[in-house]
């Protein structure tokens, strides 16, 4: 499927409805790359766009054949299996990612490249003075917090794709065969020396963000279930020390009620009501996560393809 020989550098870009940002995408990156004096490979994953940015990679892809990849999904499968299933094919010994949206400026690669140059086999880039909505860069503090707490993962910007990977860190990545993944945690995980450097950050150029409140949540859910079980275990002691916590409760009612004699109208049934409802919502919030480790766990046993291409467009050279 893909030509055998390797080059020095591979970009990774997923693309979901980006019409209107690819043709200043093309027409800032291009340069950046020529200018680096490596041999070089872009490969754009269409995920399922509505709009026309396929029919817009076709014509980057009769434009520049020499450099330029285009994979072509049937459906939208998510940003990270975008990046998957470009890492199942790239051919270069440095591999970069990047979004469509130019909010990662392609200006930045060098930077990246550098680090790796120096040695590091995995870069992980962090946003500076970040354009993102009040709601999206709070959000994104806390699930820092929460992924700092629960994983091993030391990362200060783990939503930031910009990124660069040595080639064994990817290998180790598409061999890991990896369903509902984060890829810059997956990275992490297999990287011996990581490092981290500063990127600009810049406003969408055009369009609105395509994860929607739901999106990220599921993607948050893959971040800290995919990467560490500690909410089961947390999960397992708040529930203990609740059922610590109500059988209290009730002992000291009955005391109140037989020895001291007081409480004679309301003991019990209000307070009881109170106790089991509190119990209630902890079982409910437990059956949902042990759920949802459940639900991973099926899909990796289904073992079903993660994705489907539907054509794929090469370099010629
Ligand atoms: N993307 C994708 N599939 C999706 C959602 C997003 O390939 O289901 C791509 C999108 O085209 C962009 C990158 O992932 O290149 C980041 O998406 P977006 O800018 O919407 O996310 P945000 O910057 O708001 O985190
Ligand atoms: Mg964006």
């Amino acid at each position: 499927m893909s030509a055998p020989s390797s080059v020095q550098l591979s970009v990774v870009i997923p693309v979901f409805n980006e019409e209107l940002n690819l043709p200043t995408l093309f027409a800032r990156l291009y340069p950046v790359l020529d200018a680096l004096g490596r041999s070089y490979e872009i490969l754009f994953t269409n995920d399922g766009s509505s709009d026309r940015s396929l029919a817009v990679l076709r014509t980057q892809h009769a434009a520049r054949p020499d450099v330029t990849r285009v994979i072509d999904f049937n459906a939208n499968y998510g940003q990270h299996m975008a990046i998957m299933a470009a890492f199942e094919r790239v051919r270069g010994e440095v591999i970069v990612t990047l979004d469509a949206d130019l909010q990662n400026p392609p200006e930045e690669i060098p930077k990246l490249l550098e680090k790796i140059d120096a040695g590091h086999d995995y870069i992980g880039g962090y946003r500076l003075n970040r354009q993102d909505s009040f709601f999206r860069t709070y959000a994104s503090k806390l699930i820092n917090f929460v992924r700092e707490k629960t994983t091993s993962i030391e990362m200060t910007d783990q939503g930031c794709m910009l990124r660069a990977y040595s080639r064994p860190i990817v290998d180790a990545i598409v061999r890991s065969g990896a369903i509902n993944t984060f890829i810059p945690a997956l990275a992490y995980s297999f990287s011996g020396k990581p490092a981290e450097v500063g990127v600009k950050h810049e406003e969408r150029h055009a369009g609105v963000s395509n994860y929607s409140f739901y999106k990220l949540i599921r993607l948050n859910f893959d971040l800290i279930t995919g990467f560490s079980i500690a909410p089961l275990q947390y999960f397992t002691m708040f529930a203990m020390a609740s059922a610590v916590g109500s059988l209290t409760l009730v002992a000291l009612l009955f005391y109140r009620r037989f020895v001291l004699n007081l409480d004679r109208e309301t003991f019990g049934v209000f307070t009881l009501f109170g106790i089991l409802f509190f119990l209630l919502s902890v079982a409910m919030i437990g059956i949902g996560l042990i759920g949802e480790y459940v639900g991973r766990t099926y899909q990796v046993v289904r073992a079903r393809q993660r994705y489907h291409v539907r054509e794929m467009l090469d370099v010629k050279a």
